[in-house]
Order: structure tokens, then sequence, then C-alpha cells
């Protein structure tokens, strides 16, 4: 192979390392806003189940209140029956007795359902938290090993620049042009041409170009540009 051609893909090698660990890094911040995104939603999951687990301890004092309220109630009722002289105001009274004593047994009904719900809800909350706190972990080792990755990616990338300055000091300034041109578009900037086919545009190439590639010559295809070599 010419020389020059040995020395190019040796430096296009070190700068396609360089463009991949680029492109990765880029990469990387997007990632961590993804990642935040899903322990915020994690975290809100188990904020809405935590509050429905408490909205049945809540139904459950709020209807122990109720029950207290219609005792009190009955308390009241019955010293007061004790002293009123007409029959139809006792009847009265009595009869409120019994409908806030119905009234408490159907809260107290309401209340051993609720009672058992509440420790169904209590252990489901329980493994939901406890799955969302290993979720809420697992993403958030993610982000620390994507800023790792960051740090070693850095180091990496100036490794390589660094590699890269001795390769080019051993390029002639024309090729290095042409290639430093084509480096930054997509693709290899130096491609092979088979069976007469150049390697980035896929076109033939004219048996002119072919003839130079032959004698070693600095050669671009006539299609795409791209420095080419057999
Ligand atoms: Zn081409």
């Amino acid at each position: 192979m010419v020389q020059w051609v040995n020395d190019l893909l040796v430096l296009q090698n070190v700068d396609m390392r360089i463009r991949g660990l680029i492109q990765r890094q880029g990469m990387i911040p997007q990632e961590i806003v993804r990642l935040r995104k899903e322990i915020a939603t994690v975290a809100e999951g188990l904020k809405s189940a935590r509050e429905n687990a408490n909205k049945t301890s809540l139904e459950i004092k709020s209807l122990e209140s109720q029950i207290k309220q219609k005792n009190e109630h009955i308390a009241k009722l019955q010293v007061q029956s004790g002293m009123v002289k007409k029959n139809t105001e006792y009847q009265a009274m009595m009869k409120e007795i019994t409908e806030l004593k119905s009234g408490i047994s159907d809260l107290e009904t309401r209340e051993i359902e609720l009672l058992d719900q509440a420790d169904e809800r209590k252990n489901a909350f329980r493994n939901t938290e406890k799955e969302a706190n290993a979720k809420k972990q697992s993403l958030e080792e993610e982000i620390q090993e994507l800023q790792q990755l960051t740090g070693e990616l850095k180091e990496e990338i100036a490794r390589q620049q660094e590699a890269r300055v001795p390769l080019v000091a051993k390029l002639d300034t024309d090729v290095l042009t042409r290639y430093n041109r084509l480096l930054k578009a997509t693709g290899t900037p130096l491609v092979k041409i088979d069976n007469g086919i150049c390697g980035h545009c896929h076109l033939k190439v004219i048996p002119q170009t072919l003839h130079e590639v032959g004698k070693g010559a600095v050669t671009t295809c006539e299609n795409c540009g791209h420095l080419v070599y057999c």
C-alpha cells in the first residue's frame, strides 16, 4: 500500500474513534434528563399511592368522630327524656334515639369494611413503596454511571487527540487539507475503491480515477469528492 494511504488510514482510525466518543458523550445529557424524569414519575406514583392508603385511615377517623357525636347526642337525649312532661315529646325523643342508634350501626358496619381495606391497602402500599425505592435507586445508579462515563470519555478523547498529533505530522499538507475538509462531513474521508465502485457514494469511478489511484497519486472520487485508494 502507498505510504500516504497507510498513514492516512491510521489517522482516520483515530479520528473515527474520536468522532464516536464525542457522539457518545453528546447523548449523555439527554439520557440523564430522561432518567431524572423517570425518577420524578416514580416519586409521584409513590406519593399518590401514599395518599390513597391514607384516604382509608382518614375515612375511618371521620366515621369514628361521627359515631362519637351520635353517641353523645343519644346520651343528651336520654338525660332530657327523663325530664320531659309530655308523652309526645318523650316519644319523639325515643324515636330520635332509635334513628341515631340505627345510624351508628350503619357507620360501624362501614367502619369494619374499611378496617379490612385499610390493612390490605397498607400492605399494598408497602409493596409499592419497596418497588419504587428499588427503582429509584437503580435509576440514580444509572445516572451516576453516566456521569462517570462522561469523565472517562473526556479522558479518552484527550488521549486520542494527543495520539493524532504525530500522525498528522507524517502527512502532506495537501492530503491533510482535503482530509480535514471531508472529516467535517459524514462518513469516512478516505474510502476504498472496490471493483471500481467508490466506498462512499457507491458509484462507479471513471477509468482516469482508477488509473490515478493505481499510480498511488492522491486522488478523489469525481462523484462525491472523497479521497480514494485501492
Ligand atoms: Zn464517491
